[in-house]
């Protein structure tokens, strides 16, 4: 792991109309980190990463982002989606487009990379998440775990330093979840930053350096695994986690 710090929030806060969303969150992540993000539904995860590629913006304290302040200045925006990759529980692919397109969009148009080497790296990372051979078909022809890996390899088209998951595998069926985490997986051991809000205690126990757990806007809690799952300090965390295991 690296000692570089990539991602600092300090005293953030956020309201959704008077709705307080995010609270005084402070969180800083090293280069090659992997962190895991959990809580009830409706304590801010989502808020929180999203907050990290300016999807959502925060109201108070201060985010930065590999070096990018993000601030109301809207010239940041594009330099930070280039730094951060996202992936969504719903894939949100282009259902019009092929697989391969779907790779090669944001690099040709956002990247200004030349056709054939927007494809030829679309070609790499859809073998990198083991689904080359489906390169000219369309999302809809493939499965949900398939269409989870496209959207994988279309994040990593961009060569972000930051790979953001907002519950990647949970609308998946049951049998396609361990394929799209073999894929985060192996990203991870190759040393890329991750922040992933999942509930798969597995995964978090396997890759990540530390685990988070949020509840109603806060950090409430945050340990390596083994004493997170094992010996969890806050009543709310205890409560959590007697829910999911
Ligand atoms: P989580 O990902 O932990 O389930 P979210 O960050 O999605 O939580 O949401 C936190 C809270 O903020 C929820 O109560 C949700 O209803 C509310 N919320 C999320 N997005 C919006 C929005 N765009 N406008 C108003 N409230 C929102
Ligand atoms: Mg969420």
């Amino acid at each position: 792991m690296g000692t570089s710090e990539v991602i600092s929030m300090s005293g953030v806060n956020k309201w959704y109309g008077d709705f307080h969303v995010l609270k005084d969150i402070n969180l800083s992540v090293k280069s090659g980190e992997r962190i895991v993000v959990c809580g009830p539904s409706g304590s801010g995860k989502s808020t929180l990463i999203r907050c990290l590629n300016r999807l959502e913006e925060h109201q108070e304290g201060e985010i930065n982002v590999d070096g990018i302040e993000l601030t109301d200045n809207i010239k940041n925006i594009d330099a930070v989606r280039a730094e951060v990759g996202m992936v969504f529980q719903h894939f949100n692919l282009f259902p019009h487009l092929s697989v391969l397109d779907n790779c090669t969009l944001a690099p040709i148009w956002v990247k200004k990379t030349a056709k054939a080497e927007a494809e030829a790296l679309g070609m790499k990372y859809l073998e990198r998440v083991r689904i080359g051979e489906q390169a000219h078909k369309y999302p809809g022809q493939l499965s949900g775990g398939q269409q989870q890996r496209v959207a994988i390899a279309r994040a990593l088209c961009m060569t972000p330093k930051i790979m953001l998951f907002d519950e990647p595998t949970s609308a998946l069926d049951p049998e396609m979840v361990k394929e799209v985490l073999d894929t985060m997986v192996d990203l991870a051991k190759e040393g890329m930053t991750m922040l992933c809000v999942t509930h798969e205690m597995g995964f978090a126990k396997a890759v990540a350096d530390r685990v988070i757990f949020m509840d109603q806007g806060e950090i409430v809690e945050q340990n390596e695994p083994n004493a997170f799952f094992d010996n969890p300090q806050n009543e709310r965390t205890k409560e959590f986690l007697n829910q999911i295991l």
